[in-house]
This record gives C-alpha cells, structure tokens and sequence, in this order.
C-alpha cells in the first residue's frame, strides 16, 4: 500500500484516482439458476400452490436458520406485517424498535395499526440498547422488534430478560441477517418469530422475496393461514377461518433462491474475512473507527459493513464530503446510511394522521408535522457514519487494500 508523492494529491483535486477497476458486480448467478428455472418452466406448475421449489426452499432455509418452520412471502416488508399480525397485534399496540433500521421495520406496525415506539441505539453496534428498550415499556407494548443491522446480532440475551420481565413477544427483523448467529444460536427464531428479505440488494436475492420463520408451531400455522387467505391446513379450499391475504411466492424465486442459498456459507465465509481484514486496515486510519467484534456474535452476515467517521480527524470536513471524495477515488459501493426513522416524515405524518402523536402527548414541529421523541445516538450515527456495501466484500484482498490506501489518502489530505 504505498503512495508515492505523485498520486497524493486526490482525485477531485484533478489527481490520480486510488483506483479505476470495478468492484464485484451483484447479483451473483450462474448455470445453477439457470436450470431450476428451465426446470419451474417445463413442469408449468408456477405457482407454489402445486410446484415443489417453494416447499423445498421454505424446508431448507428454515433449517439453515435452525428453526422448526418457514413460510415464504413475497418480501421483507409484508413478512414484518404478517409476523405481527400473527402475533396478535391490535389497533393502537405499541412495537419497540430501533430509529436505524430501513423503513419498512416501522411501516409494518403502522400498516397493521400498531405504533412504533422508537428506543434508541447502541453506538458499538448500531442495534437497539436494552436499556433503553426498557425505559419505553408500557402497559400498550406488544412487541419488541429488534433489527439485526448489517447481519450484527442485536443483544439477544438482554431483549429476551425484557420480554420475560414484561410479558412481551419478539419478533427479529433479520432481513440483513442471513445465518448470523448469537451465542452459536442462528438468528431469526431466538425470538417467537423472525423475518427476512431476498430483495435485490440482499446476500441471497431473487429480486424480491421474503421469509417468516419459527420454532412455536402454532405461530407457524397461523403465519401459513395468513399468507394463505385465512385457509387452513388440509381444510376445504373455499373455507376461510380467519381474513388473511394472498402472500404467496411463485416458483421462479424460489427456483433463484434454491440456487442462491447453495452460494451463501462461502460467500459469507468470503465477506467476513474480507471484512475483518478491512476492520484492521481501516482502524490505522485516523478519525475512521469500524465496528468491532464482539465475542457473543459467532457469524455475522455482512450486509453492510458499518464505518464511524469524524470530521474532526479530517479537518472539519462533512462525511458526505468524505464519501464523495472517496467515490472519486474509485471507491464507489459506498453510501450515507439512513436517516433516523423518527425524523421520517411518512412516519411522522402516520402518527398525526392515526391520532397517536396526539394521544402521546406530542406536539408539533416548525414543518408541522409531530416531533417524535429525539434518538441522540442514531441521530448522530445518521450524520457520521459511512456504508460499504455487501458486494464490495466478495472481492480480494487488494480491494480491502485500495479501500484503506484511498480513506488513509483523504485524511492525509485533510487533516
Ligand atoms: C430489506 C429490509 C426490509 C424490507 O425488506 P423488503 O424485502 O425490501 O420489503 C426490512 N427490514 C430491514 C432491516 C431490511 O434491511
């Protein structure tokens, strides 16, 4: 990794960028997908009412996230809103979650006419802190709804003895989180139930999808019924014992994600060394610090590699200044990250519109709309934090190099 004196000035200075070769392209796919597909294709059976791809992908990634059931839906987002639903969740109950999660975590409670109450996080590991879940409890709180960011673990241990203490259900958002693990316990049915994506962005992708899984398997059949217009198992087809909606997966995705689940343990055994690889590289960098590990987290997904910035460390210069900088420097799977879900307007408009902020207590602000209770953790972490993103971490050595040698470029230049 050395610099001479000719490449030091930086790229959006007019200099040599760091790097010019394209990261990994994302999705990955080869014959495999192409096969299962031809095969959905020629059985006509497409859809996973008669077709078999479904029950075996459903069967096989429920005991990669060893768990008991699986239930397979069309994404992320409508997987949240079915689990909670399963869970028994009314009009006007209160779900505790975390304010850095995408949208989706907190939409899905407002979907079903719950409301999110947003604790604020740990800034060692961007999940929820228990602590704080506990300061929000109240006789309304259902749920706890932790995220598991990036594919880190949230404190499993700590929500549990929460839960236990206040007679609440969990229920893991692990849509990043793709056999993770906490304590050597995959993730997704620690809790009663957990949830997970397949969307484009995802480590295992059919463009879209989305799956519930559990160990309790009562939940498991009120999770299928759900899905499956309120029918029951081995009942008629025209009896309905409960309203549920058509969330069925076709044969196609699960034809993808047959093929995509066989690519996973090495490309997640790829991504975590690459990633703590990086982790030692970039925390040589002044005013840039990684999250670390922690013993309690025994396989991590990697969805997003999360980085703290401080602009102290780089002579006062914004983290978005930072991320265009190193764009420029041929560093382009990067991003911001999110906007903290309490400062969300959609979310914010929801709760004046279901009457909730008023019933809270909450007035508004100068753009009225309501002012959620402040999160100062993830607020900071949404202006000082940089993404790499999953598909930069499939890559080699020499590219974790050109990360740490274009990052260590820019606060030289700065500082
Ligand atoms: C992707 C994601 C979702 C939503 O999944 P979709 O399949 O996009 O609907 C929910 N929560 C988290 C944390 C996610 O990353």
């Amino acid at each position: 990794m050395q610099l001479s004196s000719v490449n030091s000035k930086l790229a959006i200075d007019g200099g040599v960028p760091t790097r010019r070769a394209a990261f990994p392209k994302w999705p990955v796919f080869d014959e495999h997908e192409e096969r299962l597909l031809l095969e959905v294709l020629h059985s006509g059976e497409w859809g996973a009412l008669k077709g078999s791809k479904t029950a075996e992908f459903q069967a096989r990634f429920a005991a990669y996230q060893e768990a008991r059931f699986g239930i397979c839906v069309p994404n992320g987002t409508l997987a949240l809103e079915l689990a909670l639903k399963a869970l028994g969740v009314r009009h006007g109950d209160e779900v505790i979650t975390t304010p850095y999660t995408f949208v989706a975590t907190a939409n899905a409670a407002i979907a079903i006419g719950a409301v999110p109450v947003f604790a604020d996080i740990d800034l060692d590991s961007y999940n929820l802190d228990p602590a704080e879940v506990e300061k929000v409890v109240t006789p309304r709180t259902r749920v706890i709804l932790p995220v598991h960011m990036g594919g880190r673990p949230a404190d499993m241990d700590a929500l549990g003895a929460i839960a236990t203490r206040y007679n609440l259900r969990i229920l893991e958002d692990a849509c990043q989180a793709w056999g993770s693990e906490w304590q050597g316990r995959r993730v997704g049915a620690i809790g009663d139930l957990g949830t997970f994506s397949f969307q484009s962005s995802k480590n295992i992708t059919a463009g879209e999808g989305g799956a519930i899984v559990t160990n309790d398997e009562a939940l498991a059949e009120t999770c299928w019924s759900l899905h499956n217009v309120g029918r029951v198992k081995g009942g008629l087809w025209y009896h309905h014992e409960i309203v549920g909606w058509n969330l069925r997966i076709t044969e196609w995705q699960s034809a993808v994600l047959l093929a995509q689940l066989e690519r996973l343990d090495e490309q997640t055994e790829r991504r975590e060394a690459n990633a703590r690889y990086l982790i030692e590289g970039l925390s040589q960098v002044p005013g840039i610090s990684p999250l670390q590990g922690d013993t309690r987290i025994t396989r991590q997904s990697r969805h997003v590699f999360i980085m703290r910035y401080d602009p102290a460390a780089f002579g006062g210069r914004s983290r978005d200044q930072f991320i265009e900088a190193l764009a420029s420097e041929g560093i382009d799977p990067i991003a911001p990250g999110y906007v903290p879900l309490n400062r969300v307007p959609g979310i914010r408009r929801a709760m004046s519109e279901n009457g909730e902020a008023a019933a809270h207590g909450l007035s508004n602000s100068a753009d009225g709309l309501p002012e959620l209770p402040a999160c100062p953790r993830a607020e900071w972490a949404s202006r000082n934090t940089v993404w790499l993103y999953q598909y930069a971490l499939l890559g080699d050595r020499a590219d974790m190099d050109d990360i740490v040698a274009a990052a260590a470029k820019i606060q030289r230049a700065w500082c």
